[in-house]
């Protein structure tokens, strides 16, 4: 058995400010307090390097990146531009892009890989939306999204998986802990299967409208590594109670 430590990751989403990197402060102390606990935030591309520089050591990482490492491929950003901006990580395949992007399995996984091998942590992204929940489809959605989306492991960035059930996403509803239970165990197997030991290493985050008073029992769940926290990210005062909760 693995032991994982967790890992509490910020996506800001199109949200924030150079005002709002005043937040970082207050974090990076909860972080430092929290010596078990991996944090990270994922700003705006516009703020990663400002955030870097006034973010106390807490890793800055991007929301996307282009599977290419250059070229013509207007209002994109790669992941060595990333990495030389100062990030360390990068979230790929989040539903908001694989829905409003139209993002495939493919090019998540070309992402994943691009990110992987410029070193990045790396945090892909899968889950259901509330039809294919509803439909008894959840278990056969994300098994797909996981077998199309997942890269060969190289280098030695790390990958992360995030389950984050498109309803649960800034809509205040979560996730029972009996299906977390259920879809982090499925990611668990597929991952020990394909990567064997190596499997058993990778975590697992939940996403999908954690905050302070349901971090505690979600992070109580096998194989529940961490959380990707949208909206009680951009701020200390709801951030900092998901961080303790994790320790
Ligand atoms: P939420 O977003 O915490 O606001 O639900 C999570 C995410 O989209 O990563």
């Amino acid at each position: 058995m693995h032991v994982r430590r967790k890992l509490v990751a910020g996506n800001w989403k199109m949200n924030g400010s150079l005002h709002q990197l005043t937040e970082l402060g207050a974090i990076a102390a909860a972080a430092r307090a929290a010596s078990g606990v991996d944090v990270a935030i994922c700003p705006p591309f516009t703020l990663i390097a400002s955030a870097v520089a006034r973010g106390g050591g807490i890793p800055i990482g991007g929301q996307d990146c282009h599977h290419q490492s250059s070229g013509a491929f207007t209002g994109n950003v790669s992941a060595t531009m990333l990495k030389e901006a100062g990030a360390k990580l990068v979230i790929v395949g989040h539903s908001e892009r694989r829905a409003e992007q139209q993002e495939s399995d493919a090019i998540v996984r070309a992402k994943a890989q691009a990110a992987l091998a410029a070193g990045l942590q790396t945090i892909v992204c899968i889950g259901e939306s509330e039809e294919e929940r509803m439909g008894g489809h959840a278990i056969t959605r994300c098994s797909a999204q996981l077998a199309g989306s997942i890269p060969e492991l190289s280098g030695d960035a790390e990958l992360v998986v995030a389950y984050e059930p498109i309803w649960a996403i800034g809509t205040g509803r979560t996730a029972t802990c009996d299906d977390v239970r259920e879809i982090h165990g499925l990611v668990r197997k597929v991952l020990v299967d394909r990567f064997g030991d190596a499997g058993g290493r990778i975590r697992i985050l939940y996403g999908g409208s954690v905050r302070g008073d349901n971090a505690a029992e979600l992070f109580a769940v096998d194989n529940v590594d961490g959380a990707l926290v949208g909206g009680a990210s951009l701020n200390a005062e709801q951030f900092v109670p998901i961080i303790e909760a994790a320790a």
